[in-house]
């Protein structure tokens, strides 16, 4: 029986609104960035994800490359005092941060979902490979 495929910008177009990547109507967080274990709507299993520090990363790449361009555009257009550039930049830089992190999580989720990563499998499907497990590693099984 083959795996039915997920598609991807589906996924993670809801994992970015905060909605479960299976159906689109669950919540995906019942905390700024604690996910669900299943989804209210369709119980979709979601405590395999393992979004770890890939949800920082990706919110301090994207907003630095949008605040460090601005600032130094604007030293080199208006050269305002540095008051400026801390009162400007220092609320930005946090509120961009904390407004983008829930949604790169979700979306990184969605993305393991849809890749099948960390557990993410289909269920009952005898035709997957088998999941790397200690006790298939010599000399480990008791
Ligand atoms: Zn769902």
């Amino acid at each position: 029986m083959p795996i039915p495929d997920r598609n991807l910008g589906t996924a993670m177009g809801r994992g970015f609104r905060g909605r479960c990547p299976n159906c689109g109507r669950g919540r995906l967080f019942h905390a700024f960035l604690k996910v669900v274990d299943r989804c209210d709507a369709c119980g979709e299993d979601l405590h395999h994800h393992r979004a770890d520090d890939a949800p920082a990363y990706f919110d301090m790449l994207i907003v630095g490359h949008i605040i460090v361009p601005l600032a130094l555009s604007v030293e080199v257009a208006y050269a305002p005092p540095y008051w400026v550039h801390v009162a400007l930049w220092g609320p930005l830089t946090i509120g961009m941060s904390l407004g983008l992190l829930q949604p790169i999580k979700g979306a990184i989720v969605a993305w393991q979902w849809a890749n099948r990563m960390h557990g993410f499998e289909a269920p009952a499907d005898a035709n997957r490979p088998q999941r790397w497990t200690e006790s298939r590693i010599p000399g480990t099984s008791r």
